[in-house]
């Protein structure tokens, strides 16, 4: 019975994460090793796997019980990723089951010129792409609407729903070959504000097991004021881009690991000093910890890439390199 073997939850302000095992705590880059998030999961192993028995004088006894405990384990593992999809649809649905409508992606089939119309009304990092570009885009799109199940609360769906929601997922991996971010089977659309619980909490997005949930008031005003710095619908596909790369991703080459740990390690001294600025491009959340900082300077490198580059140039640079892409030479 492996003992560094883990069913456990991380949770962060609005993204949550299954560790399968320590091996893949051991893995986090360090901004995500933080002490309470240890601390948890060693007082889960000790009260889960109390101390070993001795086994040397009966390893018939011994093997009994570690195949008890193996079927233990994995009921365990089952019933923790159930409860994360209960959890999901407790999150989701405030009101009535009946209220959603769901779409399968598969089944959608957007043509070319109505993804091109709705995103060139609508999003303008798309309206800046040369027309090369722009056709790679509209095929990633299709791609990616055809890889999801869209689950929408409200009497009424509305094409753009799915349109803009992948585009966005699309616009932050335009840089990088795999952009189907796989772990993250549904999109679940709230017309507005939702409550989540556990912490009972009011959010406009989240990241939580195989979903990412949004808020469509929200996403839409903020695609609508693209120079402002806040981008609810980028800032929930930067940190499913996280989770996917770095907790989901197969062994072997992940270069996305790699440049993301670079930029790990500048963004904590760029933290401190923007905790003691007046004038911050951070808010207060964005200071937070790690995760949303991450997360925000997503936003602001989509949205104000000319300041961000002028205040901080190394992780200007590093967000450049991490997403293979830079807003002021595209
Ligand atoms: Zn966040």
């Amino acid at each position: 019975m492996p003992q560094d073997t883990i069913p456990f939850l991380i949770t962060y302000d609005d993204t949550s994460f299954l560790l399968s095992s320590m091996e893949e705590y051991n893995q986090l880059p360090d901004s995500l090793k933080q002490p309470e998030v240890l601390q948890q999961i060693q007082s889960y192993l000790s009260e889960n796997y109390p101390a070993e028995t001795d086994t040397k004088d009966t390893p018939v006894v011994f093997m009994l019980v570690s195949a008890f405990m193996f079927i233990m384990f994995m009921k365990m593992i089952w019933s923790a990723k159930k409860e994360l999809r209960k959890t999901i649809v407790d999150n989701s649905d405030p009101n009535s089951a009946d209220s959603c409508l769901t779409y399968k992606g598969a089944e959608l089939h957007f043509g070319t010129e109505e993804i091109k119309s709705v995103c060139l009304k609508y999003n303008s990092y798309f309206r800046n792409l040369s027309p090369e570009k722009q056709s790679r885009f509209i095929e990633r799109v299709q791609q990616f609407i055809r890889h999801k199940n869209f689950h929408i609360y409200s009497s009424k769906g509305y094409k753009e729903m799915p349109i803009l929601i992948s585009a966005a997922a699309i616009q932050i991996s335009f840089g990088l070959n795999h952009f189907l971010l796989p772990h993250f089977s549904d999109i679940i659309i709230h017309p507005e504000e939702y409550f989540a619980t556990d912490p009972l909490r009011i959010l406009v997005g989240n990241v939580q097991g195989q979903s990412i949930t949004l808020s469509w008031k929200h996403f839409l005003d903020d695609y609508q004021k693209p120079a402002d710095g806040k981008n609810v619908g980028l800032h929930e596909m930067a940190h499913a881009l996280q989770v996917q790369y770095l907790f989901r991703k197969s062994r072997g080459e992940n270069e996305f690991k790699h440049d993301f740990e670079h930029y790990d390690r500048i963004d904590d001294k760029i933290r401190s000093e923007e905790k003691i600025k007046t004038n911050s491009l951070f808010d207060k959340n964005a200071l937070s910890n790690q995760n949303e900082f991450w997360a925000t300077s997503v936003e602001l490198f989509f949205e104000k890439p000319a300041d961000l580059k002028q205040d901080h140039p190394a992780l200007y640079e590093s967000i450049c390199n991490v997403l293979n892409q830079d807003m002021l030479h595209r």
